[in-house]
């Protein structure tokens, strides 16, 4: 039976105590630490081995993590900066060693609609050598990197062949997350990226979740307009084996029950397919 993680950002409206026993209570084994301004993550920040422990004891392991939020702008024109960012990812790889978490999903482009055309036209070099630095890094602490896919129209960082080319030569521990609702998104051909990624060789983990007509994603699957089904059954018969995350955005407390079971109820529908 294939597992689905959870990303804690469904549950980053609540503090960490109550997250953790919400997120076992609806039957979640693995989680994605992610949002880091989420009770739950802050904790992991300050204490990684206690946290990781406390969610043993309630019977979740922490598959990976996100990259924190300054650590989202690796491919910035400003070197100061961009060497700032990854350094923010950096400072996550200890606490990962600490707490025996062996990957991160790490964003490639900072993305954003008043980027100009001069930083645009940057980002892939600005991004390759963040990558590389990266990956160093990576591979003397003994940890993967999951480089995600993003962006809406075409940009570096949108298709997973622009992704691959930016890790191109990087080492085997460095490789694809394909987040669905970034590649709907960007209008392009899930089954098609999907292939290009599983042929790789390389696809390590997928972020899951829908996208609705308004172009709003990080719903739960079925509010949106995305068809899993074609999907699941391709990673089904090409034997993917890899992580899969349900990566649903940030519930206001008094829903946030509602909305993990809701999102509880895809996992157990995907996992009878
Ligand atoms: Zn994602």
């Amino acid at each position: 039976m294939n597992e689905y993680a959870l990303s804690t950002w469904l549950v980053g409206n609540v503090e960490a105590e109550a997250a953790i026993r919400l997120m076992a209570d609806a039957g979640f084994t693995q989680i994605e630490l992610s949002a880091g301004w989420a009770p739950i993550v802050a904790q992991w920040e300050s204490a990684p081995e206690e946290t990781c422990a406390r969610l043993a004891d309630a019977g979740i392991t922490v598959p990976s993590v996100h990259c924190p939020r300054m650590g989202r702008q690796i491919d910035l024109l400003d070197d100061d900066s961009r060497i700032a960012s990854v350094q923010e990812d950096i400072r996550y790889f200890g606490l990962m060693q600490a707490s025996g978490i062996p990957e991160i999903v790490i964003h490639p482009v900072s993305g954003g609609a008043d980027r100009s055309d001069e930083a645009w036209a940057a980002t892939p070099a600005q991004s390759r050598k963040s990558l590389e630095a990266l990956a160093d890094a990576a591979e003397e602490a003994g940890l993967r990197l999951a480089v995600e896919n993003l962006g809406r129209d075409g940009h570096p960082g949108s298709t997973m062949a622009s992704i691959l080319e930016l890790i191109d030569g990087l080492g085997d521990h460095v490789g694809l997350c394909m987040d669905i609702g970034h590649s709907q998104q960007a209008q392009l051909d899930l089954l098609d990226e999907l292939q290009i990624a599983l042929s790789s060789g390389k696809l390590f983990t997928l972020h899951l979740h829908d996208v609705d007509i308004d172009g709003k994603d990080h719903r739960i699957p079925g509010e949106g307009c995305l068809d899993f089904v074609p999907f699941l059954q391709a990673l089904r018969d090409q034997k993917y084996n890899g992580g899969r995350t349900l990566e649903v955005s940030a519930a206001p407390a008094e829903t946030v029950e509602e909305r993990i079971d809701m999102t509880a109820a895809v996992r157990e529908s995907w996992q009878r397919l």
